[in-house]
Formats: C-alpha cells, sequence, structure tokens
C-alpha cells in the first residue's frame, strides 16, 4: 500500500490556461478517485472560483493544495517524465502513446522520478512551444471525428490508467522478495526539466556561436534536438558532461 502511495503522489496533473473553473474542480475530483493529490495551475483563467470548489465534490483540499504557475516551464521543472496529453495526433514531432501506455509508463518511472500529466486548454488544446517540453505525447483513442473529451473527462481517463497500472504492477511486486531496484533506478534518474531548459539554452547558443544555427531559424533544428535527447532522456551528469562540451567548444570559438 506504501509504494502505491508513493508513487501516486509523485504523479501530477498540469492544466494549462484552463478556460472554466468547473473544469479544475471536475479534475479535481477526477484526480482524487483515483488516488492522484498534485494538481498544479498554469495561468487559470479564472481561480479560485465557487464553481470549481463546487464541481470538486469534495475534493477541495486537493484545490486548496493546488499550485498556480504563470509558465509551465516552472510548473514541470522538477519532473524528469513529462506526458503531454493531446486530442489531435499531430505530425511525427513527438513520440505518441496511447492512454494504456501512458499510465503503464507514468506508474513504472513514479517515484523516485516526478511524471507530470499536462492539459490544454479546452478551446486551443497545448500549443506546439508547450508540446516541445513533453517527452510524450499521449491520446486517449476515439472515434475518428469527434476525438476531443471535455478537460476533465480526459484527466479521468489518465488517472485511472495510472492508477489501474500502478494497482497491476503492485500486484506483481508482492509476489517478488524486496530488493534494491529503487536504489538502481535513482542513480540514472532523467534529469530534472530544468536542467534540460539549461541545456537547450546552452546548446542553442553554442550552435549559433559556431554558425551552425540560423537564429533567425532556430525553431526546426532546435524541435529535432529536443526530440533526439527527449528520447534518450539523459541522467543528470550525462547533461553535465554534454554542457561540459559545449562550454569547451564555446572557449576555442571564442578564444
Ligand atoms: N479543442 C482542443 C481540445 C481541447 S480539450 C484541441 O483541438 O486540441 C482539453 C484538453 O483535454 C486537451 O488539451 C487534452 O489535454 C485533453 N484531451 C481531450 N481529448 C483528449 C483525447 N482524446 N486524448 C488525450 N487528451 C485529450
Amino acid at each position: 500500500m506504501g509504494a502505491l502511495v508513493s508513487i501516486m503522489s509523485t504523479v501530477r496533473i498540469v492544466l494549462v490556461s484552463t478556460s472554466h473553473p468547473g473544469n479544475i474542480g471536475a479534475a479535481a475530483r477526477a484526480m482524487k478517485t483515483m488516488g492522484l493529490t498534485q494538481l498544479s495551475l498554469v495561468t487559470p483563467r479564472i481561480f479560485p472560483h465557487a464553481e470549481a470548489t463546487a464541481r470538486a465534490a469534495g475534493a477541495d483540499d486537493l484545490l486548496h493544495a493546488a499550485r498556480v504557475f504563470s509558465t509551465l516551464a516552472e510548473a514541470v521543472a522538477d519532473c524528469n517524465l513529462i506526458i503531454g496529453s493531446s486530442a489531435r495526433t499531430r505530425h511525427l514531432e513527438w513520440p505518441q502513446l496511447d492512454a494504456r501506455a501512458a499510465g503503464k509508463l507514468a506508474a513504472t518511472q513514479a517515484h523516485p522520478s516526478t511524471v507530470a500529466f499536462v492539459f490544454g486548454s479546452e478551446r486551443t488544446g497545448l500549443t506546439n512551444a508547450e508540446l516541445d517540453r513533453c517527452h510524450y505525447l499521449a491520446h486517449i483513442p476515439t472515434r475518428e471525428d469527434f476525438s476531443s473529451l471535455n478537460l476533465a473527462a480526459a484527466v479521468q481517463v489518465m488517472a485511472y490508467e495510472v492508477h489501474m497500472a500502478t494497482l497491476t504492477m503492485a500486484d506483481g511486486q508482492s509476489k517478488e522478495p524486496a530488493d534494491s531496484s529503487t536504489t538502481r533506478r535513482d542513480q540514472h534518474l532523467p534529469a530534472p526539466a530544468i536542467e534540460m531548459e539549461r541545456f537547450y539554452t546552452h546548446i542553442e547558443q553554442t550552435l549559433a556561436d559556431i554558425d551552425f544555427l540560423n537564429p533567425s531559424r532556430p525553431k526546426l533544428l532546435m524541435r529535432r534536438l529536443r526530440r533526439l535527447f527527449n528520447r534518450a532522456q539523459p541522467d543528470a551528469a550525462e547533461v553535465n558532461i554534454l554542457r561540459g562540451i559545449l562550454t569547451a567548444i564555446q572557449r576555442r570559438d571564442k578564444g
């Protein structure tokens, strides 16, 4: 049971630019039924609000504890794995998972990793710039011509999948002897988002310094590089090596 709680407490739901406070409350209720407690809000249009509390229907403790941020980068700064939830499947810029696979991935990586599921606004969903911060894009399979769930309904499905994957895992593990696998996983935790963002700023700067990147059109190359490094999920020590290489290149370039 303890392991279950630890996993669920390191899976965060992040709602970006939510328009309707009622959806924030309904999302909190959806989370609480599945044992998720960490709710973060990025620039909600209206929050707190009576409608949010009403729709939370008893999950108002999650609303009180919710953290509000002015950027997605801040909301996921400490996260090791970031999964963007999208109603649309996009061109192949991001590795895609269905909700079930996303739930499994989150359950296996959470604790010690901190995992975020990021949801877009009701009207526009997640922007490409927001998806640039995600390792994976998760899609709830639907009818092809009617794919957009209500925001809180989407949170419910993802939270359910994480919960089910966690239950299945806990069931399997209870039959195995305890071992030190957590310690082993700890050593190779993917670097948190804040360190990856510093690395991307550094590599963009270095590539501009050596005229590899055209500063007036940096987006495509940077998106490809993000995709590469997000796939590799380097740990903090590996990111330090890469940044050391960049610093050496910059020093040589200026010297
Ligand atoms: N009109 C928007 C949909 C917004 S729905 C668009 O076209 O993208 C609000 C949010 O709920 C989405 O940003 C997404 O995070 C989530 N969502 C809705 N339907 C989903 C689906 N089928 N799969 C995954 N996430 C979904």
